[in-house]
């Protein structure tokens, strides 16, 4: 019997089941859309505590499928459910993953994060081991599977199962490094000679996404011009010099949006649906929402901006809060979703009990409420500083809210950007408070007096289409290019 050749991916977030941003989006669907047009892919993320897996027939595999830790024998377990025909597989441990947060409390990162990923590429490799054919490709994302491409990279010059592995490393967001004390380095289990600076080496440090670039057979990252982008000192964040060395192995593949999940024609979380061409479902969405945000009636004729996000210096939270005194002053309503940084938190919501007729802010995390503000507001706020592709742009535009945003990374490669004939939407060169405010106020002059347009803004915005196919298929290529025969 011939077997397809297995692509495996690796991610330590996975919509439905885990998720603290994009990149659980785009593992909940870039696999499957493989997998349905015809490569046999799997998934394995670890085995959070707090998980939804109810209706994908979860069971346990294995209760110890040892991991070969270079310091102690431990064990993990091994689940499986059945991702719409597709499997995942689950690495649990208790110690490791059954905890409230994936990453880090408030208080900031968990101490031992750096065992904890490594403790999940190990346990992955070593049930990747006990298939019956080793994985065509394993596909990497983040710095907390990044070690996985640098142990291939050594196993395979011993261990003839690994031989015709390739790895793919995608980076979803340069900033997230996993930065840890060099000590761990000497406890990985990685060779010494890895250790220097243009692999696992960063000033002294043991950095895993450096690690990971450094050995994988091809890198990717999420959206053509961030892939310029992060060669410059500007967005490179420390790893440029590694990445222009590696230029010839780094692809920017633009993620897809899951219309399956997100589309007002068919969503499951709004009061209604509605289709392009057909504007009045969403301006009973925007009711409901006013309701549900208890903002008045009356601004059901202003237009609505709204905020889905970190409340991170990545996103421009900052260049936001700075000019909501200014916003307020005009005509318009403002819905703010979020949580990150206190003090934004904090300033926020001291600003929303200021203005509570024309601004709410939620300082939380809510999947369905997140959906309900894509389709009830007018207008769409992403002031990102850098952007690697940004999927809530995205998802705005299929909901009819032209987004206002930076012109960086994935939002220059999603945005058509007013005056253009073709405009989806508004982008700024520079993420000054200045230029956000003023292009803001140009697409609520064009809102309020320009409504011929601003309809054919919305459809042409509707009628973007970001689907997964297309970007799947570029990693086919990839794939193929490497020399698997997917
Ligand atoms: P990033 O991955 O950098 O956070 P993206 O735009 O790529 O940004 O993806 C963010 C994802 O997380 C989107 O699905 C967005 O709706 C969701 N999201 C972000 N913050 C919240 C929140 N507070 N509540 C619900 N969903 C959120």
């Amino acid at each position: 019997m011939s077997i397809k050749p297995l692509v495996l991916f690796m991610t330590s977030e996975m919509y439905p089941f885990s998720k603290t941003g994009g990149l659980a989006d785009v593992l909940g669907a870039l696999p499957l859309t493989l997998h349905r047009m015809g490569v046999n892919t799997a998934v394995v993320t670890p085995m959070y505590g707090r998980f939804a897996t109810s209706g994908f027939n979860l069971r346990l595999l294995t209760e110890r499928c040892p991991v070969g830790y270079p310091w102690a024998p431990i064990t993990a377990e091994i689940y499986q459910a059945d991702y719409y025909g597709m499997p995942v597989y689950f690495v649990g441990r208790g110690e490791y993953f059954d905890r409230r947060f994936l990453y880090n409390t408030h208080a900031g990162d968990y101490f031992d994060n750096c065992e904890r990923f490594n403790f999940f590429c190990r346990a992955t490799l070593e049930w990747a081991r006990r298939l019956d054919w080793a994985p065509a490709v394993i596909h990497a994302h983040d710095w907390q599977s990044a070690l996985v491409p640098a142990y291939l990279h050594f196993w395979r010059r011993t261990d003839p199962y690994w031989k015709d592995t390739k790895t793919v490393l995608t980076i979803h967001n340069l900033a997230f490094q996993g930065r840890f004390a060099s000590r761990l380095f000497f406890d990985s289990g990685l060779p010494a000679e890895a250790w220097n600076m243009n692999g696992a080496e960063f000033f002294g440090d043991f950095n895993l996404l450096k690690t990971g670039i450094a050995y994988a057979d091809a890198v990717t990252t999420v959206s053509p011009t961030y892939a310029e982008e992060i060669l410059t000192p500007e967005f490179g964040c420390g790893l440029e010099g590694l990445l222009r060395r590696r230029r010839g192995v780094l692809r920017g593949i633009l993620n897809g949006a899951d219309y399956s999940v997100w589309d007002p024609r068919d969503d499951k979380f709004l009061p209604c649906i509605y289709r392009s061409g057909s504007p009045e479902g969403k301006l009973d969405c925007k009711r409901a929402l006013l309701k549900e945000m208890c903002l008045p009636d009356q601004l059901e004729d202003k237009p609505v901006l709204s905020f889905i996000g970190r409340f991170r210096g990545q996103k421009g939270v900052d260049l936001l809060v700075s000019i909501i005194p200014r916003l307020m002053e005009m005509e318009i309503g403002l819905i703010v979703l979020g949580e990150g940084k206190l003090e934004h938190e904090a300033k926020l919501q001291e600003l929303a009990e200021e203005h509570h007729d024309r601004l709410c802010v939620i300082v939380g995390y809510s999947e369905d409420l997140a959906h309900r503000i894509q389709a009830g507001s007018d207008i769409f706020l992403m002031p990102s500083r850098y952007e690697p592709c940004g999927l809530t742009q995205m998802y705005a535009l299929r909901f009819g809210t032209p987004p206002v945003a930076t012109a960086v990374g994935g939002l220059r490669d999603t945005i058509v950007p007013y005056p253009h004939p073709q405009a989806t939407g508004f982008t700024f060169a520079e993420p000054d408070p200045e230029s956000f405010y003023q292009t803001i106020c140009e697409a609520v002059d064009l809102w309020k007096n320009k409504k011929a347009y601003w309809r054919g803004m919305v459809e042409r915005a509707m009628s973007q289409d970001f689907s997964w196919e297309k970007s799947a298929a570029r990693y086919i290529e990839l794939y193929q290019s490497l020399g698997a025969r997917v």
